[in-house]
């Protein structure tokens, strides 16, 4: 490999760095430049100073070594979902952990154990050999780590609470290239900080949470026309007062492009869904609330009972990589006005899916074990996203959503979640007023010179 070859564009020899890893490291202008640079999200163009792809712990330290000695910061990735957030990284080296993957579960303690480039499906399906299910997300290749960093809601979280607030330990490389194990009993501050409050206080390397004892759920989609949207999205969200814990939903409108990458029934026609996971123990319970949605008399019903891993598939979101532009927010309220502002901007725009998950239940309520999300009052979740594969369709999607967001503000919750948050937000947004103030002094004790960069970064406080 030339000396020119093995130089990033600003001039940063790589050389020493390559010769400390197990894993690689890529520089810009190498024949492996355009594929290590990538993102999950496509619409993403990443051009760091260099790529790492880290095989393990002390690969990691090592990283956060050279960075250190090179005025530079590094940028852990799992799958790149959540990449458009993450603006300019000339300065930062981006570290992948695609091939730290590996799953334990443990069926007495009902513990998994993955390593940090994991996603979800493979945690469903090695939980399912044992009965149990994991807090997972609505997509199978969607990283664990990422996730649960900034949260974690799954179909389960009216009944089980976000993902992070079932974090039992976590391993990770700080900012200063200690390799530390934190829980409640060692390092609390930092475990804390990492459950909820994303990816600005350390590099994870693996991490631990409970499992709950589900094999199978209730769950499936009903399908109406979507010039029935607005009946149908006020019925649902009338239906959603009377709902207890287990019964999770989203109301949702889908408007499928004529590509080829949508499934042939479906393809270039619109719809509204109504979402529905019942996790009780009884499925004739889940039926009997279902009821009242199906008098509505839908198009197609695929609710039924069907194992838990099959979960990951209900949402249909897109596995492989893909090309969008999403966001989201929080909303203290639905109501009439907001479903039909809501129908009337969506049907007229580039958003392939606008959904409104019901939040409420566990997620809203406090516990002093939690991390740094303890409860969300908000109860109701607004998520939209486009397909963006060339940037004239995703200047298009932009504009909507922000059309929709600006229509919905009158509605929009103080604090929104990070992990739907596609654009950048003011980082006191993200969370309750304490807990981003507790955040921002544990960030200035870990990592005082802002080494360890997230998509959404917590600003130390001084
Ligand atoms: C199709 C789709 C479906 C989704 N469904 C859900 C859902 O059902 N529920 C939900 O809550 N969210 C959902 N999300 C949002 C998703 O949880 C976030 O985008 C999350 O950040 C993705 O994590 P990742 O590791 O895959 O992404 P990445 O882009 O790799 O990581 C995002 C951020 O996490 C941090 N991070 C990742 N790995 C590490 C590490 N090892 N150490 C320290 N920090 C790290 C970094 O700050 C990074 O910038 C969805 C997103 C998409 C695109």
């Amino acid at each position: 490999m030339t000396e020119m070859l093995t130089r990033t564009q600003s001039g940063l020899d790589v050389r020493p760095l390559r010769s400390l890893l197990d894993g690689d490291v890529v520089a810009p202008g190498e024949s492996e430049w355009d594929e290590a640079r990538l993102a999950w999200n496509l619409a993403v163009d990443q051009r760091p100073a260099a790529v790492v792809l880290a095989e393990s712990a002390e690969d990691v330290a090592a990283t956060i070594a050279f960075a250190r000695a090179h005025a530079l910061r590094v940028a852990p990735q799992g799958t790149g979902h959540g990449a458009a957030a993450m603006g300019d990284m000339a300065d930062t080296i981006l570290l992948k952990t695609e091939r730290m993957r590996g799953v334990t579960i443990d069926p007495e303690q009902r513990i998994a154990r993955v390593e940090a480039g994991t996603i979800w499906i493979e945690v469903v399906e090695a939980a399912a050999e044992h009965g149990l299910a994991a807090l997972a997300g609505s997509s199978p290749d969607v990283g664990v780590v990422g996730y649960t960093l900034g949260g974690g809601l799954s179909w389960l979280a009216r009944k089980h609470g976000i993902g992070a607030n079932q974090v039992t330990a976590i391993e990770a490389v700080t900012a200063s290239g200690d390799i530390v194990r934190t829980d409640w009993a060692n390092e609390p501050d930092l475990f804390w900080a990492l459950r909820g409050g994303g990816g600005s206080f350390a590099v994870v390397t693996a991490i631990e949470f409970n499992l709950f004892p589900i094999a199978d759920v209730y769950a499936g989609i009903l399908w109406f026309p979507v010039d029935r949207a607005t009946e149908i999205l006020k019925a649902w969200r009338a239906w959603t007062d009377e709902m207890p814990d287990e019964m999770t939903s989203v109301g949702r409108i889908l408007q499928f492009p004529p590509v080829p990458q949508i499934p042939e029934p479906v393809r270039g026609q619109s719809f509204v869904v109504v979402e529905v996971i019942w996790a009780g123990e009884r499925a004739a319970e889940g039926a009997r609330l279902v009821e009242p949605l199906r008098t509505l008399g839908p198009v197609m019903d695929t609710v039924m009972t069907i194992p838990v891993r099959e979960l990951t598939r209900l949402h249909m979101d897109p596995e492989g990589p893909a090309a969008g532009v999403g966001d989201g927010g929080m909303l203290d309220d639905v109501d009439d006005h907001l479903i039909d502002l809501f129908v009337e901007q969506v049907l007229r725009s580039a958003i392939l899916s606008a959904e409104i998950r019901h939040l409420g239940g566990a997620v809203g309520r406090r516990d002093s074990r939690h991390g740094a999300i303890d409860a969300w009052e908000a109860p109701y979740l607004l998520s939209v996203v486009g397909m963006a594969p060339f940037p004239e369709a995703a200047s298009a999607v932009e504009q909507s959503i922000r059309q929709l967001r600006g229509i919905l503000e009158p509605w929009e919750a103080d604090h929104t979640y990070l992990n739907v948050a596609g654009s950048r937000r003011r980082a006191s947004q993200l969370f309750s007023s304490a807990s981003y103030h507790r955040l921002r002094r544990i960030k200035a004790i870990v990592d005082p010179t802002d080494l360890v960069r997230s998509n959404h970064p917590i600003p130390p406080a001084f």
